[in-house]
């Protein structure tokens, strides 16, 4: 499809992004950021929501520190997933994005802020008019959303990022800057239940990195994801698990986050805390996998039905336990 026209800004460092996103916002104008564009140019050659400026962050050198604790927004994934510095069950919910030449272009923060998916909404615009649109891009006709009519005041398209449910896990940091300052928050503050807003970004904000505690790396665990192809497929349903063990191999510390199932990521507290109070081995881990598919709600909005993807949590998550099973 043809590609709609917008005016490219290439700034060469953060401050000189900002101010150029400073002087848009002024004049009224909307912009979006691009990183690698694996995401947004699809969505734009399908004349989804199409800004008429749009700010490049690939000259932005400050942007692509990685470490053990520090990984940069324009980081690409690839990178992330093959670099010695990379936490394992991180590199591979990383190495486990798209294909190998779309994970070479796209980049961390692309993927924490990736757009919310819907069948209704990821079509071409022809498709979107004979279905006279939905809520997401009601192009000024007030269309309802098509998965839960009668509402229009919260569109459920899917989250369907894989790194979110391993970074919440790890209990990342997400650093944000803005003409106005900077400011810092728990991975999990940052996403926003309506699948339009999708987080707390104000307009003229970016991402800039995310930080791990020092004890990342103290964390063992496993990511499982269920998608139709397994080739370059979204998640359809992602669970990570990770944990901390005691001398005699129990954990002592668990945690479990979900992806493809919301409008966000989800972490799941309650659950995972049940699981190891009176763990019983395999028990616990069946108790707890049945605790995760009745804790996500996922509606008709993907490829595969929101029944069969519940199923899938619950064998995704015994999955990522059995490493727990082993010992
Ligand atoms: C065929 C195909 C298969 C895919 N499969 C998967 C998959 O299996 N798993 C998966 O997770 N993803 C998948 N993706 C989606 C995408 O390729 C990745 O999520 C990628 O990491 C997005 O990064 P990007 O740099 O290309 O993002 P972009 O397209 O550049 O940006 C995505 C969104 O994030 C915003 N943005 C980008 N960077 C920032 C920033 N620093 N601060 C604020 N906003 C920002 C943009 O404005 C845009 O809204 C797939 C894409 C395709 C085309
Ligand atoms: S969930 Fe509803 S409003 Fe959101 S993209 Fe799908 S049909 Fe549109």
């Amino acid at each position: 499809m043809k590609m709609p026209p917008f005016e490219l800004y290439v700034p060469s460092s953060l401050d000189e992004a900002l101010e150029k996103a400073s002087e848009l916002n002024d004049s009224g104008e909307e912009f979006d950021w691009i990183a690698g564009g694996t995401d947004l140019l699809p969505n734009y050659k399908w004349h989804i929501n199409v800004k008429r400026h749009v700010i490049s962050l690939s000259g932005i050198e400050e942007l692509v520190t990685l470490s053990g604790t520090h990984i940069g927004s324009m980081v690409k994934v690839h990178d992330l997933a093959t670099s010695d510095v990379t936490h394992n069950v991180l590199a591979k919910a990383a190495n486990s994005i798209a294909s190998v030449m779309i994970r070479r272009s796209g980049t961390v923060g692309g993927n924490i802020c990736l757009d919310t998916r819907c069948f209704w909404f990821n079509q071409s615009e022809g498709w979107r008019e004979s279905i006279d649109w939905c809520y997401k891009c009601d192009c000024g006709t007030e269309a309802d959303c098509r998965v839960i009519p009668n509402q229009n005041t919260l569109c459920v398209a899917t989250y369907q990022a894989d790194l979110a449910p391993v970074l919440l896990c790890l209990g990342a940091t997400i650093h944000l800057a803005s003409p106005s300052g900077t400011r810092s928050m728990p991975l999990s503050e940052f996403f926003e239940l309506d699948g339009i807003t999708r987080n707390v970004l104000e307009p003229g904000e970016l991402v800039t990195h995310l930080t791990l505690p020092e004890e990342a790396m103290e964390w063992d665990g496993d990511y499982q994801k269920l998608r139709q192809r397994d080739s370059w497929d979204f998640p359809e349903a992602g669970v990570a698990v990770l944990w901390k063990s005691d001398s005699s191999g129990n954990p002592s510390s668990l945690r479990v986050a979900t992806t493809g199932l919301e409008s966000i990521p989800g972490i799941h507290i309650e659950e995972a805390e049940a699981a190891i109070a009176d763990w019983r081995g395999k028990d616990s881990v069946d108790e707890l996998a049945e605790s995760i598919r009745k804790a996500v709600k996922p509606v008709q909005n993907t490829w595969f039905p929101p029944s069969y993807r519940r199923k899938m949590v619950k064998v995704l998550t015994k999955r990522a336990c059995s490493e727990l099973l082993v010992r």
